[in-house]
């Protein structure tokens, strides 16, 4: 008999296949004394495991395809630090020798110990450091039991097709995984902003989290159906339950081979509204996806990812050379580098704020914030820009401004650099547009001042959302708030898109809303005419902007602001008066 389990589809896609169960956390360790005249044996024996540990994770290192379009390598560089750093090398030694106890033991009490600093931090990104030590911990522990590494972990043994089953994965496991080849992956915890999560989604891979105590109903080896945009997993399926999902299966096949027929055709709706769609970009190796799917430029490129796994951040060359780099994959389509949003969620070493972890860090030092406080940290980003953009053209987009002055500032410091360029001679160009995202309320209600003083403005609706709904975005508990169709958020954009029309400037949006097909309709009706999304979503939008006719939304779209409610906003958005 079919069991059917309930989850939260977090990556779409169908697939069908055998699972592969993951359970890391069940290893047994046990305490035992360890003789005096033993003790040095015992050391070495976790200085051998330390040694395989490092071996294994260099050959998976080594056998990373070039086509993997996630930045894979830099997960596993992030592990084989920690083998090498005292935390959990030196201490977990020195423990063996003072309690006299086996090394397991030892490398147990130093990870609960470090976990426990851990627990007590509230930061996002603390929280999935301790992913990271419970990830090379469970290595090395496997190695000192003599217990083989799990499938996945191993650089010759495939999971092709598999289907992906554990209570839990870190965001490497994902990324090995895909290099493995598995057709989908299900965890009993994690909630869809998690980085798994995200991750799974950028990499095509059907993904469900939240199946809490599904392995108690799934065996390894056990035929399943995963549906990842429901969130549903059939346990051993009906014959008749099989051949309606491979229907679907080949259906949706087909809806993507039919969409990518679309990369040629320009966005333009029923009754000829033009259309821009851009491509939002976090990695330089996902800057040739792009081209790719046919957008015409980059509308948001999260330049984050420079500051991250390094202890110091990037100089104004390495700024320079990267964004040219990418400038010459784009061969002339326009780039919107948006300058650092460091803090909150977005914490990395090579930016890391110094003194105390703030309560409310989604409200405190991040993005201009903390790049008008730290001249530092900024000028050398904001030269690279001005200079790159003499190679090809370039946007500068200045994240989470809250009231003009801070936007003055900014305007400022460009015009200093500029001078400072002029006095050396150094070319750049002189037409470089200057614009804001809009994603403080405050922001938005005064829009048009900042679409007087700007040449473009961003919607970015993923910190709109939060700071109009006063919720945290990556809190599990508040997430039901997190409603991008409620009527106070559809109000701001609206407010900010008819800013920028007065003003004659165009209005881009870049947050997660715009790449979601089911508000592409309401977003046209209310006048948006530029979508910054993921590659991965572009032609579905596109396919949506083709079917539409912008006069029949705006009507849809005029009723929706009217409503009270997402519910009578979603419930107007489906009329049609064709
Ligand atoms: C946003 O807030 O909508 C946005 C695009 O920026 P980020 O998600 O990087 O904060
Ligand atoms: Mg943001």
């Amino acid at each position: 008999m079919t069991i059917a389990l309930h989850g939260m589809g977090v990556s779409r896609g169908i697939a069908i296949g055998k699972v592969h169960v993951v359970k890391r956390d069940q290893l047994d360790i046990r305490e035992y004394s360890i003789k005096r005249n033993r003790l040095d044996d015992e050391v070495k024996r976790f200085e051998n495991a330390l040694t395989n540990a490092r071996q294994q994770l260099r050959a998976i290192r080594e056998h990373i395809p070039a086509s993997t379009s996630v930045d894979i390598e830099a997960f596993i560089d992030t592990h084989l630090l920690m083998l090498d750093d005292v935390a959990l090398t030196k201490e977990p030694m020195r423990l063996i020798k003072e309690l006299c106890c086996n090394a397991e033991w030892a490398l147990k009490l130093q990870r609960d110990a470090l976990v426990a600093v851990f627990d007590e931090m509230d930061d996002a990104y603390l929280r999935t450091r301790k992913d990271d030590v419970d990830y090379v911990v469970n290595r090395i522990q496997r190695l000192l039991l003599n217990q083989t590494p799990l499938k996945h972990e191993k650089s010759d043994q495939r999971l092709t097709g598999y289907i992906v089953m554990a209570n839990d994965l870190t965001p490497a496991d994902t990324v090995l995984m895909q290099h493995h080849g598995i057709a989908a992956f299900a965890t009993e915890l994690g909630g869809p902003t998690s980085h798994t999560a995200i991750l799974a989604r950028s990499l095509g891979i059907p993904a469900i989290v939240g199946l809490q105590n599904a392995l108690r109903y799934i065996k390894d080896d056990e035929e399943i159906i995963l549906d990842g945009s429901r969130g549903i997993i059939l346990v051993d399926p009906e014959r008749h339950e099989l051949l309606h999902y491979q229907r679907l299966q080949k259906e949706e096949k087909r809806y993507f081979s039919k969409l990518g027929k679309l990369k040629n055709k320009p966005a333009i709706t029923l009754d000829e509204v033009n259309v821009a769609l851009y491509a939002n970009i976090e990695l330089p190796k996902d800057f040739e996806t792009v081209v790719e799917v046919g957008a015409v430029g980059v509308g948001l490129y999260r330049t984050e990812f420079l500051y991250m796994n390094r202890e110091t951040p990037p100089d104004e060359e390495e700024h320079y050379t990267t964004y040219k780099g990418v400038i010459d994959v784009l061969k002339g389509l326009p780039l919107t580098i948006r300058t650092l949003d460091l803090g909150a969620d977005k914490q990395v070493d090579g930016g890391r704020q110094s003194g105390p972890v703030t309560t409310n860090p989604a409200l405190g030092l991040r993005a201009i914030r903390l790049c008008l406080k730290e001249p530092a940290l900024f000028r050398p980003q904001l030269r690279a820009i001005i200079r790159a953009s003499v190679h090809g053209p370039v946007r500068i987009l200045v994240p989470m401004l809250s009231n003009v002055h801070e936007m003055q500032q900014v305007l400022q410091m460009i015009s200093d650099i500029k001078m400072e360029l002029d006095e050396l001679n150094i070319p750049y160009d002189h037409n470089l547009q200057i614009g804001g995202m809009i994603e403080v309320p405050a922001a938005a209600v005064c829009a048009d001042i900042f679409a007087r003083q700007l040449d473009f403005l961003s919607i970015g609706t993923n910190d709109l959302i939060q700071y109009t709904m006063a919720i945290d975005r990556v809190n599990d508990e508040v997430n039901y708030l997190y409603d991008p169709l409620n009527p106070a958020v559809i109000r701001l954009i609206h407010t900010t898109i008819k800013a920028g029309k007065k003003e004659n400037i165009p209005v881009a949006m870049c947050g997660e809303m715009a790449g979601e097909t089911k508000y592409t309709r309401l977003l046209l009706g209310l006048g948006l005419r530029e979508f910054s999304v993921h590659p991965a979503t572009l032609l579905e939008v596109k396919q949506i902007i083709i079917d539409s006719n912008v006069s029949e939304l705006q009507t849809l779209a005029n009723k929706a602001l009217k409503a009270s409610n997402g519910i009578e906003v979603a419930n107007i958005m489906r009329e049609t008066t064709a």
